[in-house]
């Protein structure tokens, strides 16, 4: 394996090529590159603190930082019988919730 594979990649959206995930340009075909995605998440704690409050045994919280596959699971077991929805309560108001893309939701508003 070369050291170029243990890096971050992504699709080049011109002519497909495997570049490095911060590369600017291309290095296939030189077009310039999308900015690199935020590396913070756009989703605020508090949306998804008071989503959990209020209808957090339907995995609503899930839903806003777009985990809709555990938020379905939640919906349908009212959320862990609300020790999962208690559980993410914590996680989220301590800072260690993460949005779908594994970021972390840190601000609060
Ligand atoms: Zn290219």
């Amino acid at each position: 394996m070369s050291q170029f594979a243990l890096r971050p990649t992504r699709i080049c959206h011109a002519c497909g090529k495997l570049i490095d995930a911060e590369a600017v340009v291309c290095t296939g075909c030189g077009v310039m590159q999308p900015a690199a995605r935020a590396l913070d998440t756009d989703k605020k704690v508090l949306p998804a603190f008071l989503l959990a409050m209020i209808l957090g045994p339907f995995g609503a919280h899930r839903f806003y930082v777009g985990k809709n596959g555990t938020g379905l699971l939640q919906l349908l077991t009212l959320g862990g019988l609300g020790l999962w929805t208690l559980y993410d309560i914590v996680m989220i108001v301590t800072g260690n919730f993460r949005d779908k893309d594994g970021e972390k939701l840190t601000e609060w508003t």
